[in-house]
């Protein structure tokens, strides 16, 4: 089998309300949008990938770091093809998409889902609600409530108020409003955030300290990047002094970097995403090195629905993979806005969790009218002749 043709895509379409996520303090986000990578074979089965929306920069990182060098090559030797991502990641952007397409092809070529190739362990992952924006107090509980009735049973805040105790006194009034019976998780996104008018301002050791600790006196389930991302020393001391689990890592690169992340017990819960990082494949090798040292590995899905649906086989293959996110966060961040080019969005059971299709490959549809109708860029590499 040979790749003979690859084509990019930049896909972008008008949110339903504005997005101001935590990630990015004081931006304001009108779009839903992702780069779309479809990898042809000459034995006509086409792989799907997608990662963040990047601009050019995502085109060119596909049409002159990788493509040049990866068309002619087997999809099926992705160990091979596993140095030139690697090497584009490095002077371009995101290029894991080519990962998930590759495994999409070897899934769609053998007859099976993803997840049942690499030695599956669970078709049904209880799912949380990952909201995206700090918000009131009354407005976070109204939208809790919401999403409540749709059916989720677990919920990730947003802790980035300039002044902790008012975070903690967010999740006290949304424990006080909603119970025991939710599960909660929050995240300081202290790590690292976006381009944004306010890049700066991290959590001390002592505020992550003392949010942890409060968290910990709220039954919440993780805390997320309480600490900047290479503050490696003080992250392993902050997980030594709390019971709570502290989670990380979404947007670190390099299977080295998650190495020593996990040796040094900088977080018991690894958050590596298919779409940021490494590629689909690679994060199997970063999950089992956290098997190995009894941590869990959950992997970060907040870019896309085909980011998302990668990362869902990634989590089915995995036995230290108890829970899944699920990016949501009406009124902007609806299901159908993230998954706006999909045939069928992604959506929870009945019991707050999801279930992995079997459709072969990763199982996604993709609808060709939104691809055509929201295409804002599109790049294709030449034919090669079969
Ligand atoms: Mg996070």
């Amino acid at each position: 089998m040979k790749i003979i043709q690859i084509e990019c895509t930049l896909l972008e379409t008008p949110l339903p309300a504005p997005l101001r996520p935590a990630w990015a303090p004081g931006r304001v986000f009108t779009h839903s949008s992702c780069t779309l990578l479809q990898v042809h074979t000459d034995e006509g089965i086409t792989g799907i990938g997608a990662g963040p929306e990047v601009g050019m920069l995502g085109i060119h990182t596909i049409s002159e770091l990788l493509a040049p060098y990866i068309l002619g090559m087997d999809p099926f030797m992705v160990e091979r093809i596993a140095p030139y991502i690697r090497t584009a990641a490095r002077d371009g952007s995101y290029p894991w998409a080519l990962d998930m397409a590759l495994w999409d092809i070897i899934g769609k070529t053998t007859g099976q889902p993803v997840y049942r190739l690499w030695g599956g362990y669970q078709n049904r992952i209880p799912v949380y609600a990952s909201m995206a924006e700090v918000t009131e107090a009354s407005e976070q509980i109204a939208r809790l409530q919401q999403l409540r009735d749709h059916g989720f049973k677990a919920f990730k805040l947003r802790l980035r108020r300039p002044d902790i105790r008012d975070d903690i006194r967010l999740v006290e009034q949304v424990r006080a409003a909603l119970g025991d019976e939710i599960d909660l998780m929050v995240d300081g996104n202290q790590a690292h955030v976006m381009p944004s008018p306010q890049p700066s301002g991290y959590w001390t050791y002592e505020q992550a300290l003392t949010v942890a600790r409060a968290m910990e006196q709220l039954n919440v389930l993780w805390l997320e990047e309480p600490l900047p991302r290479y503050n490696y020393k003080q992250l392993a001391r902050l997980a030594d002094a709390v019971d709570i689990p502290i989670a990380g890592g979404e947007l670190n690169i390099g299977l080295h970097e998650y190495k020593l992340l996990i040796d040094m017990d900088c977080y018991d819960i690894i958050q590596a995403d298919a779409a940021f990082s490494e590629g689909i494949s690679q994060l199997r090798k970063v999950a089992s090195m956290a098997e190995l040292a009894y941590k869990k590995f959950i992997p970060h899905t907040w870019s896309n629905g085909i980011g998302l649906g990668a990362n869902l086989h990634l989590a089915a293959s995995l036995p230290n993979c108890p829970w899944f996110e699920f990016p949501v966060d009406p009124p902007a961040w609806t299901i159908e806005s993230r998954d706006f080019m999909l045939t069928q969005p992604f959506d929870i059971d009945e019991d707050g969790s999801i279930t992995v299709s079997d459709i072969p490959g990763l199982g996604l549809r993709i609808d060709a009218d939104a691809i055509t109708r929201y295409s804002k860029e599109h790049w294709q590499s030449d034919r090669l002749a079969v």
